[in-house]
């Protein structure tokens, strides 16, 4: 079941108040019209009842997915590394098996429901990220200012990122050997495996990923 907030919303355009029900919760293996909505760019859309006019409402949002063991709050800007939900945790304190991220902005939405609906471990995902980027920034010559995951083929051994770079964030699209994934996922089994253990959500993120290979390289 979906669970919904109804609030009152000012309309950017005629500016007159309308009362708006939105989803704050969802469980995905009920309602996967929202996952659907999330991937074609629909689910944050507002409308507003008295003038038609149409614009993104950005709101937290609770995707679960206990079929594929995870939940992912989406928090509008969240910066804080940790989210720790007292009421979630006591509901969900048998469910511990489950792997709960926070994330800051749509289209990490997106890349953890893809990667962990396939099972992959982020934490790899975001060393690896993290190290190509790194060869992304030299072979461009540009900034790099944020990647996502695009797809794994393992018959190719080959796993796909798109950037952003530039001051105009131009995608671009760099493929890497398996191995390198494999190399990181190494590294979290043998110095980060007690991450997954923290209570609460975690945001695990090109931040993380900085934080974690600090600590790493002063470990070897
Ligand atoms: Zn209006």
């Amino acid at each position: 079941m979906s669970e919904k907030v109804e609030k009152y919303v000012t309309c950017p355009k005629c500016a007159q108040q309308c009362l708006s029900e939105l989803i704050c919760s969802v469980n995905t293996e009920n309602d996967p019209a929202v996952r659907q909505a999330i991937f074609e760019d629909k689910f944050f859309r507002w409308k507003c009842k008295k003038c038609g006019f149409q614009t993104k409402l950005m709101h937290p949002l609770l995707y679960s997915d206990i079929k594929n063991q995870f939940m992912v709050y989406y928090i509008p800007k969240v910066e804080r590394r940790q989210i720790v939900d007292e009421r979630l945790e006591m509901e969900f304190s048998d469910l511990s098996y489950i792997k709960k991220r926070v994330v800051a902005d749509v289209n990490s939405l997106k890349e953890k429901i893809v990667l962990l609906e396939n099972k992959m471990d982020d934490m790899a995902v975001e060393l690896t990220k993290n190290a190509v980027s790194e060869v992304v920034a030299k072979s461009t010559s540009r900034t790099v200012h944020s990647g996502y995951f695009m797809d794994m083929d393992k018959d190719n051994n080959a796993m796909t990122f798109q950037y952003f770079v530039g001051s105009d964030r131009r995608p671009y699209i760099q493929s890497i050997r398996l191995e390198v994934y494999n190399r990181s996922l190494g590294i979290v089994k043998k110095y980060f495996s007690g991450e997954n253990k923290k209570s609460g959500f975690l945001n695990i993120n090109d931040v993380w990923a900085k934080e974690v290979l600090k600590k790493y390289k002063n470990l070897n």
